[in-house]
């Protein structure tokens, strides 16, 4: 597993949380902040449909939001491109991987 991956998935375990909290049911508008939290996400391709749609449905309308989507965008590529060859050791994997799970039992 390559150390961006493995960022990715921790910070989406922490993070996801978060956003799904603030999301509640029967909206069908994202503000900035929300558009902003579910970036990331949107690029791995990690949203459910509902929140995929409201994610293209704010991109369409707030400027703002579609270039800061831009700009993730490259970040990601860039990072992408550069980072794909390291690999993280097993041990630190393993560990962190722990963390992670006893954080998810805490929910
Ligand atoms: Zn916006």
């Amino acid at each position: 597993m390559g150390i961006h991956c493995l960022f990715n998935n921790l910070k989406g375990s922490v993070d996801k949380w978060l956003v799904k909290l603030s999301l509640k049911k029967n909206r069908n508008r994202l503000t900035c902040k929300e558009f902003s939290e579910m970036v990331h996400y949107f690029i791995d391709n990690e949203l459910s449909t509902r929140e995929r749609l409201l994610f293209q449905k704010q991109l369409e309308k707030c400027t703002a939001c579609k270039e800061q989507f831009q700009v993730e965008q490259e970040i990601v590529n860039l990072i992408r491109s550069n980072v794909k060859k390291k690999e993280v050791p097993i041990a630190l994997e393993e560990e962190i991987r722990q963390k992670v799970k006893i954080y998810e039992l805490l929910q």
